[in-house]
């Protein structure tokens, strides 16, 4: 291995705001002159746009993912005495936007090779009182979405698709919210990100539509009248022009971390990592590889220089705050594995050949 120790981190948020100055700050500034800070033609043009570049009819800016995620199932109708399935290896805020309508959370787990969530597990967990399935595109990889749709048409339940890691991924050649409904997460550090919180909701019903903007702006749409219990859910004005000016520039990003990604394949033979099958556009938000001994792992890439991540140590049915769900340790041991194995070697557009060759070296010398 070479002497000269690259400085390689796990993510570079300034390299991509170097790139962009120059078209972010008119947009900013334009928002504030004409003091338009919560919704707006800003927010209202990307909310055009990104339903465009999804394929759907409509978008509804938010505040967060996790708003995204809560006005959809309430605008579903989700409340209690309804379960809402979805797996047990995901961001926590997929289950904390469950219990906030007082549904019950139904866990089920992920299936290798390609660690996506188990249609049969899902399948198999459906009662009668069965509302949603919950899809999560973990990584930016999708899963079998078509035959998560399938299921849900012939059991006649709902689709919400946490889609918070996935912009612009597709299955079966068709962009991931072009089929029903989707929740968008624009945190900083997702694929497309804002300057602060952000989400969204994808979706083709005018009416599901409606219902959510009531629901984003206080239970209404005329000024100080309320028509249904709401939340303050909105999006900022500097959030949607920050997005509308990032959108453009996703498709290019996108290739460069499939690239990035398919040089990590190159070099990293023999290491353990999930299945992509060809007819997925995975997006690698997260380019996971599977390790035993994770953390010395990580700390010997870290003495080199290299910054990984871990995406999540513990799994949302043995997180304390989930524990009345009764869920044991040993119920979904392929996402328990993924919390103990994982780890999320450095992605981001402006990663050069370089780094990742000295990424790929460091990684076999130290396993
Ligand atoms: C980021 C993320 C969310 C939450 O989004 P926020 O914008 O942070 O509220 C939800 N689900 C998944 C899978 C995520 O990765």
């Amino acid at each position: 291995m070479s002497q000269t120790k690259v400085r390689v981190p796990f993510l570079d948020l300034p390299a991509q705001y170097e790139s962009l100055k120059h078209e972010i700050w008119p947009a900013v500034q334009g928002v504030v002159e004409r003091s338009q800070f919560i919704l707006g033609p800003a927010v209202d043009s990307f909310e055009k746009n990104f339903a465009a570049y999804c394929g759907a009819k409509y978008c509804l800016a938010t505040g967060s993912g996790t708003d995204s995620l809560h006005v959809a199932f309430l605008a579903a109708g989700i409340g209690p005495g309804d379960e809402v399935i979805t797996q047990a290896n995901t961001f926590v805020a997929t289950l904390e936007a469950i219990a906030y309508t007082g549904a019950r959370i139904v866990l089920v787990d992920v299936a290798p090779p390609t660690y996506t969530i188990d249609v049969d597990a899902v399948r198999n967990a459906i009662t009668p009182k069965t509302k949603a399935i919950v899809p999560v595109h973990m990584f930016g990889q999708p899963c079998d979405i078509d035959a998560i749709y399938d299921l849900a048409r012939e059991r006649g339940l709902l689709v919400v698709e946490d889609a918070s890691q996935a912009h612009g991924a597709e299955f079966n050649g068709r962009r991931i919210g072009s089929r029903g409904v989707a929740s968008w997460s624009f945190y900083p550090g997702k694929n497309l990100g804002a300057y602060g919180e952000g989400g969204g909701v994808t979706c083709d019903d005018e009416a599901f539509l409606q219902k959510m903007r009531e629901l984003r702006n206080h239970g209404g749409l005329k000024k100080y009248e309320h028509d249904v219990l709401g939340y303050n859910y909105r999006m900022d004005g500097i959030q949607g022009a920050v997005l509308d000016v990032k959108l453009p520039h996703l498709e290019g990003w996108t290739e460069a971390r499939r690239r990035a990604a398919a040089r990590y394949d190159g070099l990293l033979g023999g290491v353990a990592r999930p299945d992509v099958p060809s007819h997925v556009r995975h997006v690698y938000h997260i380019y996971p590889v599977f390790v035993e001994g994770r953390d010395s792992v990580r700390a010997a890439l870290s003495e080199r220089g290299i910054e990984t991540n871990v995406h999540y140590p513990i799994a949302c049915h043995l997180q304390k705050a989930y524990s009345g769900l009764g869920y044991a340790q040993g119920a979904f041991p392929h996402s328990e594995y993924v919390a103990s194995h994982e780890l999320s070697l450095p992605m981001f557009p402006e990663l050069s050949d370089e780094q990742i060759d000295y990424v790929a070296e460091a990684l076999h010398e130290v396993l």
